[in-house]
């Protein structure tokens, strides 16, 4: 129940500084209620919070400060503020820094007014320079977007006066707009798509579950081009016609644009967006109107679960099973898990869609803690692609190429056809590891137990752990013998050189996160793709989150066998989705599609699963290997990171943990290690890492939290734990 607070009266507030709880201030002039977001003062400074409830009173009334004012806009919602509290128990996280993830909007209490923006004009600079060019370079790679001074002038690389100069020409545009501007109407009584038979019955169940306007999750399983978006947009409507909002969480920016689209033909307009690639401005504006209510349907990334909604009514998670839900910095945090504990929070349904589920999820539908729809036929007249492997045993290659006359036959006859093939390897850079051929010594990373990868295209060597990149270097560093580098295995662009080479009138399109220098340049180029810019993509992981190329025929992965090795336990997992998401990129359109897998192992069990399509038995047969190691989702994990530049220390650290496991021994868990983490060194930092397992029911985290808090870290110690780790690094 809401509170309000008298003048003067004790209240507590949490602010995100890094402080361990609310602190208490006196109630200001005219009150304030729960969840009211106030400016107070903490030592000189002057500092943003949340009323958190009544002062816990162990303070005099007439000693507290006063709270400065309350900011103009709506107060934090009760349903919020349990989410952030339950959110920081379940991952451990201090209430503050959980808070922050609350209050990520520039600007907020600053009052609305005019604000002066810059767009692209139509006149041509007087005077051309390479950093007026790069202001319209960064205006028009962007198209319809509009700037504050300060983030055009950094995107360009320039000084402000630089745009300032180039007002009088005309070339950019100032104009004063009223900030936060409404989003427009969504109309979820306009006619979507026609359905399919089993389109039709999901979408049905889907809106009853949204109608009873209590909490509950729906597992929403269609293979590759099911129109499970079609689907889940029928929710969307129900929550929209019901008066609450609706939340999209997509996996990968880039796939923003096209469900933009699919938004606007559905409903007439475009909805609120919040991810990294939108501006300052933007972000205001959409958490502004996501507290008001105004803002009804928001597409966005992980943090857009953190956003003040009014009246939520549905999450849905598309591609609930992809690895870049859970964040691996900062807070620790699963995404696709916390929708499901927000819509709890919020008396919301929760819509996990994917091709290929993730075990957890599955497990779920199978306990009946969630409902299951399946889609099975492809929409239209797609059919599933045809899947084969090709015996590497089997073909003559040179040393140095990687694509076997099979699948180079295959993509030939594409070509002709004029339709498009995807050459999959999942590893960015030109190649794995730089070696020297005078001493055989491998180019490591100073700073980290990993090696350097050669990244051609921007002529440097790469660290994929710290990011740290230096030259690529003559002489060997360590034997100093000049000329003798060289580069050992593929990495993407490597594949479009060879690729380039196979077929030198071809278009080659590359396609990995790290060849784009923002969000936007990566969404117009796979726009391009689509629209049939490319013969062959070659392209990472980055292919596989749901880009839709109509025109593709052909997939060839490289190497199926990649994701095999690993030794985290969702290896087998990984790997049948993977190859199952990038075969489904070919035949969506009228044509159908072959998948062809190199491998040397074609006898392996998951190439085998992957072959048969038989999901529900793979899935089966994993399940049950789980539950017998009693690992995840049969069993609960976490991951404990101690780190520190001193490598002795960290094992100190750990082995005292180690010592004494009192609180996890009650429960019923078991603890591994200190060990090495498999990268036992990131930037410089020794690391050592515990691991701890528990039976399924055991209450993991207060039994953690009183694990640890028994150690004193040394002041150059970090200590992380990782609730339900995904990776194991
Ligand atoms: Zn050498
Ligand atoms: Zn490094």
């Amino acid at each position: 129940m809401t509170r309000f607070h008298p003048p003067g009266a004790p209240v507590a507030v949490l602010t995100t500084q890094p402080l361990d709880r609310a602190l208490d201030y006196r109630a200001p002039e005219g009150g304030v209620e729960d969840g009211a977001f106030v400016e107070v003062p903490l030592g000189p400074r002057k500092v943003l919070g949340v009323v958190w409830g009544a002062a816990a009173g162990d303070w005099p009334v007439e000693k507290l400060r006063p709270i400065l004012r309350v900011l103009p806009v709506p107060p934090m919602a009760q349903a919020f503020r349990d989410f952030i509290e339950r959110s920081a128990a379940y991952t451990l996280t201090p209430l503050p820094a959980m808070l922050r993830l609350g209050l990520r909007a520039p600007g907020l209490g600053e009052a609305p007014g005019k604000r002066r923006v810059y767009t692209l004009g139509t006149g041509e600079p007087d005077r051309a320079t390479a950093a007026r060019a790069a202001v319209i370079d960064a205006l028009q790679s962007r198209p319809g977007d509009v700037f504050a001074l300060s983030e055009l002038a950094d995107m360009a690389g320039v000084s402000s006066g630089v745009v300032k100069g180039l007002l009088k020409s005309g070339a950019v545009l100032e104009q004063a707009t009223p900030r936060d501007a409404d989003y427009p109407t969504l109309d979820p009584q306009r006619p979507g798509k026609t359905l399919a038979e089993d389109q039709i019955a999901a979408a049905e169940g889907l809106r009853t579950s949204v109608k009873s306007g209590t909490y509950g999750t729906t597992l929403l399983k269609g293979v590759t081009g099911s129109g499970k978006t079609e689907v889940y947009l029928e929710a969307v409507a129900e929550a929209l016609a019901q008066g609450r909002q609706a939340l999209v969480l997509l996996p990968e920016i880039a796939l923003t644009g096209e469900f933009l689209t699919r938004v606007e033909a559905r409903f007439g307009a475009r909805p609120a967006e919040w991810h990294s690639g939108v501006t300052q401005a933007e972000r205001r504006r959409c958490w502004t109107h996501v507290a008001t209510g105004q803002a009804r349907l928001v597409v966005g990334a992980r943090s857009s679960l953190f956003l003040p909604f009014r009246s939520l009514g549905l999450i849905v998670v598309d591609e609930e099973h992809d690895t870049s839900y859970k964040q691996e910095d900062g807070v620790l945090y699963s995404a696709r898990d916390m929708a499901v504990l927000r819509a709890s929070c919020e008396g919301a349904q929760v819509i996990l869609a994917t091709a290929t589920p993730s075990l957890e999820s599955w497990a779920n539908a199978e306990l009946g803690k969630y409902a299951r729809l399946d889609l099975t036929s492809r929409f239209g007249d797609a059919v599933m692609p045809k899947l084969a492997t090709i015996d590497m045993r089997d073909e003559q290659l040179p040393g140095g190429r990687w694509v076997s006359p099979t699948l180079q036959r295959a993509i030939e006859a594409r070509i002709i056809e004029g339709e498009q093939s995807l050459i999959f390897l999942n590893r960015r850079g030109y190649a794995p590891v730089t070696l020297c051929r005078a001493c055989g010594q491998q180019v490591a990373c100073h700073q980290c137990d990993a090696r350097m990868v050669e990244h051609r295209f921007q002529k440097r060597l790469m660290c994929h752990q710290c990011g740290e990149t230096a030259p690529m270097p003559d002489a060997c560093p360590s034997c100093k013998v000049e000329g003798k580098m060289a580069a050992v295995g593929p990495g993407v662009e490597r594949m479009a050189e060879e690729v380039t080479t196979l077929f030198p009138e071809a278009r080659v399109a590359i396609l990995s996160s790290d060849l784009f220098g923002s969000a936007r340049s990566l969404k117009a180029k796979v726009e391009e793709i689509a629209r049939g810019g490319a013969d062959i993509i070659v392209g990472t992981q980055l292919v596989a989150k749901g880009h839709n190329f109509p025109k593709l025929t052909l997939v060839g992965v490289i190497d199926a066998d990649l994701g095999l090795q690993g030794s985290d336990l969702r290896a087998a997992e990984r790997t049948f989705q993977l190859m199952r998401q990038v075969s489904g990129r070919a035949g969506r359109a009228d044509k159908p599609g072959v998948a062809l897998m190199q491998t040397y192992q074609p006898e392996h069990p998951v190439i085998r699963a992957i072959l048969s399509g038989d999901e529900e038995s793979f899935l089966r047969e994993e399940a049950d290997q789980r539950r017998a190691a009693g690992v995840p989702p049969y069993g609960r994990m976490a991951g404990i990171v101690i780190s520190d530049t001193d490598g002795a220390t960290a094992f100190d650290v750990g082995n005292a943990l180690a010592r004494d496991i009192t609180p996890l021994a009650a429960i019923g868990a078991e603890v591994y290690g200190p060990a090495p983490a498999p990268i036992a060194r990131i930037r410089g930092r020794h690391r050592v890492r515990l691991l701890v397992k528990a039976p399924r029911q055991a209450p993991i985290q207060p039994a953690l939290a009183d694990w640890v808090g028994r150690i004193i870290l040394p002041r150059s110690t970090r200590l992380s734990i990782d609730i339900d780790p995904q990776s194991f690094l």
